[in-house]
């Protein structure tokens, strides 16, 4: 079994994401673990091997140094099948998301969307990924003879391989034509940490009644080395943008460690953070639905616990 994993990449190198994608793929004894790297780096090839791929196929050409879906996921399946893979993983943000299912139908493969685990059954990828808004798992499998899979980020932990290195071949698929045109490109809170991805995910709700409190949670996530994460109804007041909206409508995020801060904990916003590792909840409302899931609980204001709790962390990590 090959399996072909495609590489995101950003300032600072390969996305965690790809690299807990490259892990899963040599986790499950993959015959060849080949990365796909667009327009990338001699640093993220090597990277790339240190975390499992044997293979990286990278492919440079200006006209993909705009992302465009269609064409990227032709050259992802062009690939596929150029490195003889029956298996393409993603990770399962945005990009993926956006790709797996167009590869999927190029490769006329199944899809597994949004895995949690993987596993080997009789020689074929079994899944598991939360439905019902995270209320059940389903263990799930493609009858096809290809497979398309995404990857929940930060559910496999990313591991280097001891002396893990990929030789690097230069590939040129063929570009298909190019049906839209990039206006721009605006590259919002370059350097913020993705809500989807980070380690510390502190996020808050309406109890904190006002946009221009929402520096509370600011400073707690900084002292934290966090992103900052918010309910719907933040969102929706406009108070916070919506890509840190966490939840069914917004991301799915499954950090180290969550705190919810004055966020009620409706099924709608569990359906987002539920599979956090640890969860802590501050919320003034013994009885809020959050106290259910939390790991840790403070029944308190957060006008009066963020503050002392942001200078206590501070001080113990020096921030
Ligand atoms: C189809 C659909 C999709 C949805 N998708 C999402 C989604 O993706 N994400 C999401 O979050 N929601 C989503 N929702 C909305 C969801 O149902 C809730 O309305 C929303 O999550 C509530 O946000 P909240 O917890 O911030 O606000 P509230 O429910 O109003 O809760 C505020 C909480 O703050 C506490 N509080 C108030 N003041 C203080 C204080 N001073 N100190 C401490 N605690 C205090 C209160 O006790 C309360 O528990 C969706 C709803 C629908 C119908």
């Amino acid at each position: 079994m090959n399996i072909l994993v495609y590489l995101e990449q950003n300032q600072s190198g390969l996305r965690r994401s790809s690299l807990e994608a490259l892990t899963a793929a040599r986790l499950l004894n993959a015959n060849k673990v080949v990365g796909l790297l667009i327009n990338g780096s001699a640093e993220n090839v090597t990277s790339a091997g240190q975390h499992g791929a044997n293979i990286v196929l990278t492919v440079t050409n200006d006209s993909l140094a705009n992302f465009q879906n269609s064409v990227v996921a032709n050259v992802v399946a062009q690939a596929a099948k150029h490195a003889e893979c029956t298996n393409v993983f993603f990770s399962a943000n945005a990009t993926g998301k956006d790709l797996a299912p167009r590869v999927a139908v190029l490769l006329e493969a199944g899809l597994l969307a949004d895995c949690v685990k993987l596993e080997l059954v009789s020689g074929t990828i079994q899944a598991v990924r939360p439905v019902y808004a995270g209320k059940a798992n389903a263990k799930v499998r493609c009858t096809t003879q290809n497979t398309v899979a995404t990857l929940r980020p930060n559910v496999f932990t990313a591991q280097k391989v001891d002396g893990g290195i990929a030789s690097s071949e230069s590939y040129s698929p063929e570009i298909p034509s190019v049906r839209s045109a990039t206006v721009s490109n605006i590259v919002r809170n370059e350097g913020s940490i993705d809500v989807a991805e980070a380690d510390i995910v502190v996020s808050g709700g309406r109890g904190l009644r006002g946009p221009e409190n929402f520096h509370l949670i600011e400073e707690l996530a900084k002292s934290l080395g966090g992103a900052v994460g918010a309910s719907r109804a933040v969102v929706d007041a406009g108070w916070r943008p919506h890509r840190e909206q966490v939840g069914q409508t917004g991301k799915t995020v499954s950090p180290n460690m969550y705190v919810a801060c004055a966020i009620s904990g409706a099924v709608q916003h569990l359906a987002g953070m539920s599979s956090s590792k640890v969860i802590v909840a501050i919320n003034k409302d013994k009885d809020a639905p959050i106290f259910k899931i939390a790991d840790y609980g403070i029944v308190g204001d957060v006008f009066e616990v963020l503050p002392k709790l942001t200078l206590k962390i501070s001080e113990v990590v020096g921030k």
